[in-house]
């Protein structure tokens, strides 16, 4: 790992705080400092460490905030925060003294990874960010489900603003739907929110039939895949649906909410990716990314409470993304679906997945 100047053949920026190990939830809580501190042993000791360059983040401020959350609510979160003692936004989500500038580390995070990658100086054009509280669950005006400032949300919008960059896609892989960034972007067609998780399960939404509106009618799309739902069905509704959207689209950036509770060893969820699935499903996306916006991508933690796991796939993750992994060999689609049949990916596997994907299909007017 390199802190300083950007060397040769470093691939990706990492973006992580000691701070962020600071925000607690309360005793016994799945989401605590522990989880950051695996992936931060883990990726000590691996082997392609020497390709990732070390950032911190700096702190997002609130006129930024406000691009996605309401003055109350950031105020409230604020107030909560600066009061010291455990205090709760719901029966799960907890603040502590530390909590508010943990959330605004994070959200400034994906700020500074999206600086780095938009930025003059030639380097590298992906970013991974290794932050707590997630964002997924956190709404415009209130926080849920472990989460406090929708740093993912926040990031579409700074790119948007900063950089012109006028469409973005966010793909999620949390087990969960992402129903605080899914609310932020529902009439909005310049984002692209697609999500993969179990349904149903936490948080209710996320159904296939849930499109967007207005004008963002059409750019909204979700998997709910049943229990048990494993790596083929993914590839398969990534190559068959996601490619072809996606490209129709033709996003300047792409966003990853990266949560790995969706691994079959995560007690979240009944989900059952493994950790090379990840680096699948990067390979996948990383290659979109190359042959539509530059190679530019962000990957922004989510959920994952089963520290090996987590930490098994948040490397398998950053390789996906690496040119070693072979991303950078796939040129165009045909390539892709080529990559991924050669590995016998083309399987699905449930029934009633096979009916959802063929409605979806349908949905999105992706030929059959
Ligand atoms: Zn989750």
């Amino acid at each position: 790992m390199t802190r300083t100047s950007i060397g040769r053949g470093i691939n990706m920026y990492f973006i992580y705080d000691d701070f962020f190990l600071k925000h607690e939830n309360g005793p016994s809580h799945p989401e605590n400092p522990d989880r950051l501190i695996a992936i931060m042993d883990a990726l000590e000791k691996w082997q392609y460490n020497d390709r990732i360059s070390m950032v911190s983040p700096e702190e997002a401020d609130e006129k930024q905030l406000a691009m996605v959350h309401t003055e109350e609510y950031i105020n409230l979160v604020k107030k909560l925060s600066s009061g010291g003692g455990l205090s709760f936004l719901d029966m799960d989500t907890g603040v502590n003294e530390y909590t508010y500038k943990s959330a605004i580390l994070g959200a400034g995070g994906c700020f500074k990874g999206l600086d780095l990658i938009f930025g003059p100086n030639p380097g590298p054009n992906k970013f991974f960010l290794a932050a707590r509280p997630p964002g997924h669950h956190s709404f415009p005006s209130r926080g849920s489900g472990f989460c406090i400032f929708n740093s993912i949300a926040l990031g579409a919008k700074y790119a948007q603003k900063k950089y012109g960059i006028e469409k973005i896609a966010i793909i999620d892989f949390d087990a969960h739907h992402g129903n605080g960034t899914q609310d932020v972007f529902y009439d909005d067609g310049s984002v692209f929110y697609i999500s993969f998780h179990q349904y149903p399960h936490y948080p209710g939404s996320g159904d296939f039939n849930e499109i967007g509106s207005g004008s963002g009618k059409g750019y909204n799309l979700n998997f709910p895949f049943i229990p048990g739902t494993k790596e083929p069905d993914y590839m398969s509704a990534i190559i068959d649906i996601v490619v072809p959207v996606v490209e129709r689209f033709a996003p300047g950036l792409i966003l990853v909410s990266a949560g790995y509770d969706s691994h079959f060893s995560d007690h979240m969820s009944s989900l059952g990716l493994t950790a090379v699935s990840y680096r699948k499903i990067m390979i996948a996306i990383s290659s979109l990314a190359q042959y539509l916006c530059r190679g530019r991508m962000g990957i922004i933690l989510e959920g994952g409470y089963e520290y090996l796991s987590l930490s098994e796939s948040v490397l398998e993750t950053l390789y996906g993304c690496m040119d070693i992994s072979g991303s950078g060999d796939i040129k165009d689609r045909q390539g892709l679906e080529d990559y991924f049949v050669n590995d016998g990916d083309g399987l699905i596997g449930k029934v009633r997945n096979r009916q959802i994907l063929k409605k979806i299909k349908d949905l999105s007017g992706v030929e059959n």
